[in-house]
This record gives C-alpha cells, structure tokens and sequence, in this order.
C-alpha cells in the first residue's frame, strides 16, 4: 500500500518508516501540512496533527475535500474533544502518541477493511499492455505504474470486472459512489477522463453510447 507519513518529528518519522516498510508498504513522507497537501494520491494518510505551518485538522479537512483517501490521525493530546474534531474533519481513525507498531497496524488494516470494502474479486487483469493488480491495487502502464486516485482504481476496477461487457451509468455510480443520484454523471465522466488521459491510451475504456462504459476485453 502507498502510505503518505506526515509528521514533522524527524525520528518518529524515520521509525515509523522503518517499520511501515518492513509491512510491505511504500512511503512518501512529508513534514509540514504544504508538503503533504502537494504530495501524490496514496491509499492512506498518516497524519500528524501537530504540523509546525499549519493545524493539522485543516489539513485533514483538504484532504477529505478532494478526495476519500484513508486518513488515520495522529495526535500528541489524547482529549476526547480532539478525537471527535479528527473524526468529524474526515478522519477515519485516530492514533495517540506514544502507541506502538501493533496498535497502528491493527488501525491500518481496520480502515482498509472499512474504506476497501467493495475490494475487488478479481485478482489481476491485463488487456494490451494495460495491467491491472487488483490485489495490490496497482495499475501498470507497459509495465509503468500508474498513479490512480482511489475513485479512479475503483472506476476501472468496476470496469473490469467484467471485460468486454457494457456497464451502465448508473451501475457505476452505484459501486464506485455509492450513489444514485443522476447529478453524479458529471463526476462520472470527469473520472473517465482522467483514467482515460493517465492510461495514455483512450481505446481501453470505450464509451457505450446512452448506456455507459465498457472495458476493452482484447
Ligand atoms: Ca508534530
């Protein structure tokens, strides 16, 4: 999993690192709240609340605003007052200093399983030279790793869970938004757009006329 570590204490972030990386992840880190709010879409945040430019709930605030990425708080004051301001700016959990790698694992995987719940069946999928991981939610490129938002990996995950196949509109908001409100479209196409234009190839998603997307299937 890409994980964003943003925490200004230099050697909490370093072991932390350390350790993440020894689960399998991959990490970017950032010290203050311009770094982390500049830094490329990852699966989940780590965040430090107590950034040196910014108040860290703001920070998680933007984050939520621009997208559903997992955000696990963290945070030096254990006072509940705190706990419920990080949940209601988007946090998904919260983590208080001092905790240690087991009690933050449990946490990470408990978001994943929350935030990860319409994970997809099936493992892997490859069309031309599009790739797709499903299990480690990686989307290769001609063997280059692609940069998906989490709405964009689910979009084309939804897609190709059934390759060759049209899917609708309205079968996609459902999934990939849980919604079925028609004023989704719009998010809809924007989403298409983007995967289309990063998976450098606009052949792989094909409009259905009325109907909605379909996944090339060879
Ligand atoms: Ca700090």
């Amino acid at each position: 999993m890409r994980v964003l570590l943003v925490e200004d204490d230099i050697r909490v972030a370093i072991a932390l690192e350390t350790a993440l990386r020894q689960h399998g992840h991959e990490i970017t880190r950032a010290t203050t709240a311009s770094e982390a709010l500049a830094a490329a879409p990852v699966d989940l945040v780590l965040l430090d609340l107590g950034l040196p430019d910014r108040d860290g709930i703001e920070v998680c605030r933007e984050l939520r605003a621009r997208s559903d990425v997992a955000i696990i708080a963290v945070t030096a004051r254990a006072e509940e007052r705190e706990r419920v301001l990080g949940l209601r700016s988007g946090a998904d959990d919260y983590v208080v200093k001092p905790f240690g790698m087991a009690e933050l694992t449990a946490r990470i995987e408990a978001v994943m399983r929350r935030t990860m719940r319409t994970a997809i069946p099936q493992p892997s999928f490859r069309v031309g030279g599009l790739e797709i991981d499903a299990d480690a939610r990686r989307v290769m490129v001609s063997g280059r790793e692609v940069a998906l938002t989490r709405k964009e990996f689910e979009l084309l995950a939804a897609l190709a869970r059934r390759p060759g196949h049209a899917v609708t509109r309205e079968q996609l908001l459902a999934e990939v938004w849980r919604t079925t409100w028609r004023g989704s479209l719009h998010t809809l196409e924007v989403h298409v757009a983007s995967l289309r234009s990063k998976l450098q190839d606009s052949s792989y998603i094909q409009t259905v006329r009325g109907v909605g997307y379909r996944l090339r299937a060879q």
